[in-house]
């Protein structure tokens, strides 16, 4: 007898609908699994024969073909086990098979007939809400990053006994409920603050402008001058996350696996500060069951590289296209996947071994030294940083002073008009903020006045700008412009936006 139910792949960050067909038949007992499986698709067969056989269900040996469609599609992953599972049972008459119509299914099952949690059930059920499904079954633990979806019922589930009682009609589940206001209230507020820095007005301005027209940052100081402290409170002064974006950002980390149970819908900007020893992969994602790498998993928030010149070259190899196109594409033998990364990267570093150049009172590096240091970071990966700025260390006066800090809050309400302002302007493009400009969209959307003409013309002459340079320093003064409120760029924004430039200058080209 033939049945089948739905179950869903994992392709990126979208789910595909899959049908598990199941026909059990007359002839020499065979369990036969077919449709583009990989080794763990086909390993099922093993966990669903020992699982039902530990449920208390003894089946008569028959030749059983499973066709997991449709075949151009590659399976992957323990989560067809449950489906196939429900279907050679619906075969057998132990399940009645129209109760599986309009039912989505995923689960890993183990051993003893439990059904452990699969990753990518939020991007299932989104998917499954999406094509009228009436109802998905998941795994117990992943039954609340389901509910997040709105008009559709999941029911979630511990042991295959539990399920077949409930297609059966005789055990009745409650669909798991998914309450938006206690997310909220739990979650509410950044754990760093802008409030809590002293000094460093230059920095936390910097950060600011960077924030705005989402451009990638470089804080350079020597240690203890507080720069991991302002990467971490930059995603506080990031504007609120939409329910779009925050959908997006935890599908990604369902299919990654890290979506917590108590909390299934991630409202906070994320902030990812791997070490320096990450691999290329674990940075950009992939393997052999791919997952989003870190760049993804910072979607939409902040990428920390603390200790940059620490990164080895090829590490940083990985990001730079990435960087530019806000997506990763990851190549494989069945087709190519792609990941959402849209991330602000903010990196840290010493200006040397020592940490204390340029003050040569201190340093103790010799010039080769200092050379081959900065010399580790590479021309194209500074190429994509449009603000640099050197982080001096704290003079104690400034630790100890009674004056009252602006809060990240206060920050943010100016970036959230700067990013307004740039809605606006790109509406319609496929552009959204000043940093995504290119030279084209610079001559159109940076047009200079005389004066202003003039001094980017000198600064052009000054510091040996390439054309990437002078176009990186138009885009940041356009932000400088908009943070401000204006549609000129004027002299005073050319002049910040030569300043955070010529840091960068000040240290590679010494
Ligand atoms: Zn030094």
């Amino acid at each position: 007898m033939f049945s089948m139910i739905c179950s869903a792949a994992l392709c990126g960050i979208k789910a595909e609908i899959i049908h598990v067909e199941v026909d059990v038949g007359e002839g020499l007992p065979l369990f036969l699994m077919v449709g583009y499986l990989s080794s763990q698709v086909k390993e099922a067969q093993e966990r669903v024969k020992t699982a039902m056989k530990n449920s208390g269900l003894r089946l008569a040996p028959r030749r059983i073909t499973v066709n997991l469609s449709p075949a151009d599609i590659r399976k992957e992953g323990a989560g067809y086990d449950l489906p196939i599972a429900v279907a050679v049972l619906a075969s057998y008459g132990h399940i009645p098979r129209q109760a599986l119509q309009g039912i989505l299914m995923a689960g890993e099952l183990s051993l003893n007939g439990e059904i452990c949690p699969v990753r990518g059930v939020l991007p299932m059920v989104r998917q499954a809400a999406a094509a009228g499904f009436r109802c998905c079954i998941v795994p117990k633990k992943n039954e609340k990053e389901g509910a997040v979806i709105k008009g559709i019922r999941v029911i979630g589930v511990s042991t295959l006994q539990e399920v077949i009682s409930y297609l059966n009609g005789k055990h009745a589940i409650e669909p798991a409920a998914f309450c938006m206001e206690d997310m909220l209230a739990a979650g509410k507020g950044a754990k760093y603050d802008f409030r809590e820095i002293n000094g460093q007005e230059a920095v936390k301005r910097a950060a600011e402008v960077a924030v705005s027209g989402m451009h990638n940052l470089l804080l350079i100081g020597p240690p203890g001058s507080g720069k991991s402290m302002t990467a971490r409170c930059i995603p506080g002064i990031l504007p609120d996350l939409s329910l779009e974006e925050s959908l997006e950002i935890s599908e990604i980390y369902s299919v990654a696996g890290l979506l917590q149970e108590q909390e299934p819908l991630i409202l906070q900007r994320p902030f990812r500060s791997p070490h320096h020893t990450v691999s290329a992969q674990a940075l950009a994602g992939g393997g052999r069951y791919p997952r989003p790498g870190e760049l993804s998993l910072a979607h939409r928030g902040v990428l920390f590289l603390d200790e940059m010149p620490e990164f080895r070259r090829e590490t940083f190899e990985v990001l730079r296209q990435p960087m530019e196109e806000g997506q990763i594409q990851i190549s494989r033998v069945s087709g190519s996947i792609t990941y959402p990364a849209k991330a602000m990267v903010v990196a840290a570093m010493n200006p040397c071994k020592c940490g204390y150049y340029p003050d040569l009172g201190r340093c103790s590096c010799t010039p080769g030294e200092i050379r081959h240091y900065l010399g580790k970071i590479s021309q194209p990966l500074l190429d994509r940083i449009d603000v640099t700025i050197e982080a001096p260390e704290v003079a104690y006066g400034q630790l100890t002073s009674g004056r009252r800090n602006e809060s990240s809050e206060e920050i943010r309400k100016r970036v959230v008009k700067a990013h307004e302002i740039q809605r606006e302007r790109y509406e319609g493009t496929s552009i959204h903020f000043n940093s995504e400009l290119t030279a084209e969209g610079i001559r159109s959307c940076c047009p200079l006045g005389e004066k202003e003409s003039r001094m980017m013309e000198e600064a052009y002459e000054r510091l040996g700008l390439s054309a990437r340079g002078y176009y990186r320093i138009l885009k940041v003064a356009r932000t400088i412009a908009d943070l401000a409120g204006s549609r000129r760029i004027s002299c005073d924004h050319i002049a910040e936006a030569v300043c955070y430039r010529s840091i960068e200058k000040k240290f590679w080209d010494a």
